[in-house]
């Protein structure tokens, strides 16, 4: 294949990888810049009339590069073909692989070729064989992908030195994408992230920073994005002084596999057996144990701080009193199942949902969340549309229930100090500049909490009378 590949929708980190596994496997690839808002507007220009934002935003992006290429000589044509995700909606998500080659014929790129990589089927269409041995190196790619994102996100907030944690991101960046363009199996990553990890370990972290736990959560694109297309809303938060949960791009495929596995189980119940439906249900459960097993290993080496993917059917049955898992489209029952989840096992202190403006499956689960929201009204949650404009209304209205999540955080540390009768200069000059991964236990949505229950034993000497000159 002369054609060089081009892909994008997710965050930079992960199309980094990607474009490394794809390498690996012999193809030229580039992925596109982040969308920005001309990315939007060129999307509006070109596409249908009633789409949803990641439809401007992403076929825009597309467009967009496609125009600059040409207007520099290139013939995009001849040069590129573009990879995406499809699948048979019941959402707009149904309608992409339509809408891209509307948009592209109205922009004048009419033999521009798209090729589909269908998430449902595992299967593609177009100049581009989705493989075991592709799926594997995006496996890959995409769990590594969310391991250093999460531990970015978890670490970053703590840094003594400013920019110290971004600065370890990109030299791994750099070095991962080197590794998986090498087509390195599983055992190579492993040693090269815990290569990484040493250095990370030199790092120092001021724990003794109390700050509110937010989980972006909402449509897929929307929550994953780290772009104009959310208002670039996971280091807006951090700015603001919280601890962004970002969700991992391989919950959305245990997501997809325990869907398929739920919908084999039911037509085995309802339509009577079939050994091909059997083999099936045997495939998709394996493959999503060895996805599992995958992504637990790749936690160990940090030592599994980086967070676990929660249990498919436990966010299910969370959900089921408001929202049934075989309603489908776009996350389903999912949003319900995080938000539910994140409170009763104190994972956040607030849930910050993602809805992109025209996005009908979230629409149904904000319906969904008003109920959830009266039965659970200790809750900070706050729901917000992106439309590519009103960001300061969206942000103004997140600041209110930020400022909410930080009495809470206090208050949860606060409590926590004085039942456990310990003295907080003691906590402050033990833990102000700390290794990355110390301990982190105890019921409570807070890092600065779980880093005092877990290390409390480390504070009793400072009990005595004469503690402070310690
Ligand atoms: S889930 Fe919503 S935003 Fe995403 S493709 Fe479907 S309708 Fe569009």
């Amino acid at each position: 294949m002369s054609k060089t590949l081009l892909f994008g929708g997710l965050t930079p980190i992960h199309e980094l990888f990607i474009k490394g596994a794809v390498e690996g496997l012999g193809y030229k690839a580039e992925f596109l810049p982040n969308p920005d808002n001309v990315s939007l507007s060129v999307g509006r220009e070109f596409c249908n009339r009633g789409m949803c934002n990641p439809t401007y935003y992403t076929v825009g992006n597309l467009l967009k590069f496609l125009i600059e290429e040409s207007k520099k000589g290139v013939n995009v044509e001849d040069e590129y073909f573009f990879v995406t995700v499809g699948a048979c909606g019941p959402c707009r998500f149904g309608m992409y692989e339509t809408e891209y080659k509307h948009a592209l014929r109205e922009a004048g790129f009419k033999n521009f070729k798209v090729a589909i990589l269908n998430q449902t089927e595992l299967s593609s269409d177009g100049d581009f064989d989705l493989t075991p041995s592709l799926i594997w190196a995006l496996v890959k790619a995409v769990w590594i992908a969310d391991i250093i994102r999460d531990l970015g996100y978890q670490l970053r907030p703590y840094e003594v030195e400013k920019g110290s944690v971004d600065s370890w991101i990109k030299v791994a960046s750099e070095n991962v994408y080197e590794v998986l363009k090498k087509g390195a199996p599983v055992i190579k990553t492993v040693a090269l992230l815990e290569e990484l990890r040493k250095d990370l370990e030199k790092l120092r972290f001021d724990y003794t920073r109390v700050k509110p736990v937010v989980s972006v959560i909402g449509e897929f694109w929307a929550h994953t994005t780290e772009s104009a297309g959310n208002y670039h809303i996971h280091r807006w938060l951090e700015e603001e002084g919280a601890e962004v949960r970002p969700e991992p791009v391989a919950g959305w495929i245990d997501y997809q596999l325990f869907i398929e596995e739920e919908k084999l189980k039911r037509d085995l119940r309802v339509k009577g057996f079939s050994l091909d439906k059997v083999k099936k249900l045997v495939a998709v459960k394996a493959m999503a144990a060895v996805f599992r097993g995958l992504y637990n290993l790749y936690r160990s080496v940090f030592y599994f701080r980086p967070k676990p993917l929660p249990s498919q059917r436990k966010l299910a049955e969370l959900a089921k009193p408001y929202f049934d898992h075989f309603v489908v489209g776009g996350e389903g029952h999912l949003e319900v199942g995080k938000h539910i989840y994140n409170l009763i096992y104190r994972k956040a202190h607030m849930v910050l949902s993602v809805k992109p403006f025209g996005c009908m499956p979230s629409t149904q689960s904000d319906g969904a969340q008003a109920k959830v929201l009266s039965d659970y009204p200790e809750s900070i949650f706050i729901s917000i549309e992106t439309s590519g404009d009103s960001e300061i209304n969206v942000k103004s209205r997140i600041q209110m229930k930020l400022f909410e999540a930080k009495r809470a955080a206090e208050r949860e540390f606060d409590e926590l100090i004085s039942e456990l009768k310990l003295p907080l200069f003691a906590f402050r000059k033990v833990f102000h500049s700390s290794k990355p991964f110390i301990k982190l236990k105890g019921n409570y949505a807070g890092t600065a909490a779980r880093v005092l229950y877990g290390n409390k034993t480390e504070l009793q000497p400072y009990l005595s009378p004469l503690s402070e000159a310690i």
